[in-house]
C-alpha cells in the first residue's frame, strides 16, 4: 500500500475531518467482556463512532455510550414493523430502545440468510421509513474481482438494494474475500470502487470502506478521496485496536 500523509485527514482549516467508525461486533460480546471493553475505551473522539452490538447487549451498551456521545446501531431489522416473524427485530424496535443506525445486507445475512437485494431493498424502506439510517452493505467475491466483473456486480448492488429517498445513507463498500480474512482491498481497488458508488449516491450520501480494517491500515484508508469513514469487524472487539483507529 501507498503510504500517504497522516495529514490528508485534516481539513483545508486545518481542523480534523470527521469520519465514521462502524464497529460490528457480529454474534460476539457478554455482559463481562462489554465491562471490561469500555473501561478500556478512549471516552471522546471528533469522529462518529457508532457501536453495533448483537441484539441482546444493545440497551447494556446504549447505557455505556451515552455520555460519551458515541451512536448505536443493530446488524439487522425486519421488512416488517410487527407480527408474526417469530424471532425477528423490527426497525420501530430499534427506534425504541434507542438506535440510529441498522446495518443491512452484510455480505454474512447475504450469505448465511440468503438475503437478496430485494430483500435488503425492502429492509432499508423500512429502517429510513421508521427513522433509522441503514448502512447498506454491497460488495464483490474473490470470483468477481478475478473475472473482472466487481464494478458492474457492485453497481447492480446498488441499483437494486438502495430506495429513492433524500434521507442521507451510508453505503459500505465490503468486498467479500477481505471480510474476517486478513486481506484488504489496495488503496487503488477503494478508490476506484468509492468512485464508482460516489457517482451512483446522492451528494449527502457517506461511502464507508470494511474489510480486515486493523491499525495498520486505518490512517491510510480513511486517507483517501471518498472515504467517509470505516467499517471494523474483529478489531473493534479489541478496545487498543478501536482506540488507535479512533485516534
Ligand atoms: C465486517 O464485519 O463487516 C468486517 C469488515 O469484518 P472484519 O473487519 O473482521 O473484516
Amino acid at each position: 500500500m501507498n503510504q500517504l500523509p497522516m495529514n490528508q485527514l485534516e481539513t483545508a482549516s486545518g481542523g480534523k475531518m470527521s469520519k465514521i467508525i462502524v464497529a460490528n461486533w457480529k454474534m460476539n460480546g457478554s455482559n463481562a467482556f462489554i465491562n471490561t471493553f469500555f473501561q478500556k475505551l478512549t471516552p471522546k473522539s471528533p469522529h462518529k463512532v457508532v457501536f453495533c452490538p448483537p441484539y441482546p447487549y444493545l440497551s447494556v451498551v446504549s447505557s455505556h455510550i451515552k455520555e460519551y456521545h458515541y451512536y448505536l446501531g443493530a446488524q439487522d431489522c425486519h421488512t416488517n414493523n410487527a407480527g408474526a416473524f417469530t424471532g425477528d427485530i423490527s426497525a420501530e424496535m430499534l427506534i425504541d430502545i434507542g438506535c440510529q443506525y441498522v446495518i443491512l445486507g452484510h455480505s454474512e445475512r447475504r450469505q448465511h440468510h440468503q438475503e437478496t437485494s430485494d430483500i435488503v431493498f425492502k429492509k432499508s424502506q423500512m429502517a429510513i421509513h421508521t427513522g433509522l439510517t441503514p448502512i447498506i452493505c454491497v460488495g464483490e467475491t474473490l470470483n468477481d474481482r478475478n473475472t473482472k466483473n466487481h464494478l458492474d456486480v457492485v453497481k447492480q448492488q446498488l441499483i437494486q438494494s438502495i430506495p429513492q429517498t433524500t434521507t442521507p445513507l451510508i453505503i459500505a463498500y465490503e468486498p467479500v474475500w477481505a471480510i474476517g480474512t486478513g486481506l484488504t482491498a489496495t488503496l487503488s481497488d477503494i478508490v476506484e470502487m468509492h468512485q464508482m458508488i460516489t457517482t451512483h449516491c446522492q451528494h449527502k450520501d457517506k461511502v464507508l470502506y470494511g474489510g480486515s480494517v486493523t491499525t495498520d491500515n486505518a490512517s491510510e484508508i480513511l486517507s483517501q478521496p471518498n472515504v467517509d469513514g470505516v467499517l471494523v469487524g474483529g478489531a473493534s472487539l479489541k478496545p487498543e485496536m478501536l482506540n488507535t483507529i479512533i485516534e
